[in-house]
């Protein structure tokens, strides 16, 4: 992997990617990606940036924006604050899967941060607290499908899935699904993307759960909760690992749950 990785980006020059023995839990002092420069000291009176080179932020507020009930079932919505992965924001599973987050700068271009949650899968504890905190949410609230984003909702979703009772969906890039598709058109940076659901692969009625690693510019997620709205889903909420808040996705989801475990 570390191979398709380097040909990939070759200029990338950190060393291999820890072993899931290797990660730290978050009390230690040692920092988990310590190959990774730390970013400059700020000038004289300026606040330090939110997001550092060596380290991830702080946990700030763990935000689970659930205007309209979020997940609850229309009988019995859930509070504002009922099973929000922010109600403790002392759980240590939090900072845990916060820490074993890698940000590598300047990926896959110059002035990306990227939040590659691929350490996080190696930390076998911070991986299924992860899906634990999703299901602990979502299960009984009658959700049937889990549409999952190409590729990193993949991950994500389906064993939320099973352990819900519910059916994974794949919402895919264009032409990979083999069989009759509905597709859906959004904006990226620069030009057009689209996302492709298989017909037949939910009906009208049924409430899903949207999954992602990331939201950034929620661009991705609108399209699949358009997607699935187009044939009669009620989308009950999104979800995702991480948020990256300056870039105000969550807005453009409208009032459409987002529930998030980390701010990137
Ligand atoms: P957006 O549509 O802008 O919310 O982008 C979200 C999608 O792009 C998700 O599928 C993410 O996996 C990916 N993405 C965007 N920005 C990043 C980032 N900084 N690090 C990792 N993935 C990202």
């Amino acid at each position: 992997m570390l191979q398709r990785l380097l040909l990939r980006c070759p200029n990338w020059i950190s060393p291999p990617l820890p072993t899931s023995h290797q990660l730290l839990p978050p009390s230690s002092k040692t920092p988990l990606f310590s190959w990774i420069p730390p970013a400059p000291a700020p000038p004289a009176g300026q606040p330090s940036s939110s997001r550092s080179h060596n380290s991830r932020p702080a946990l700030r507020s763990l935000s689970c924006t659930s205007a309209g009930g979020g997940a609850g079932t229309e009988s019995q919505p859930l509070q504002q604050h009922q099973g929000m992965a922010a109600q403790d924001e002392k759980d240590p599973r939090l900072a845990r899967i916060s820490s074993s987050i890698r940000v590598i700068p300047d990926f896959p271009k110059k002035g990306i941060l990227f939040q590659d949650i691929t350490t996080l899968l190696l930390d076998t504890k911070a991986f299924k607290d992860t899906i634990d905190l999703f299901v602990d949410r979502y299960k009984g609230k009658k959700i049937s499908v889990v549409a999952g984003i190409e590729a990193r909702g993949f991950i994500f979703g389906p064993p939320i899935a099973l352990a819900i009772g519910a059916k994974f969906v794949p919402m895919r890039k264009p032409k990979k699904l083999p069989g009759e598709v509905i597709s859906e058109e959004y904006s990226l940076e620069y030009g057009k993307d689209a996302m492709e659901m298989h017909v037949g692969a939910v009906q009208a009625g049924e409430r899903a759960l949207v999954i992602d690693d990331l939201i950034a510019t929620g661009g991705t997620l609108c399209a699949a909760i358009r997607l699935l709205e187009r044939v009669g889903v009620h989308v009950v909420e999104c979800a995702c690992v991480i948020e990256l808040p300056e870039l105000k996705g969550r807005e453009r989801l409208g009032d459409k749950p987002l529930f998030v475990l980390v701010n990137g």
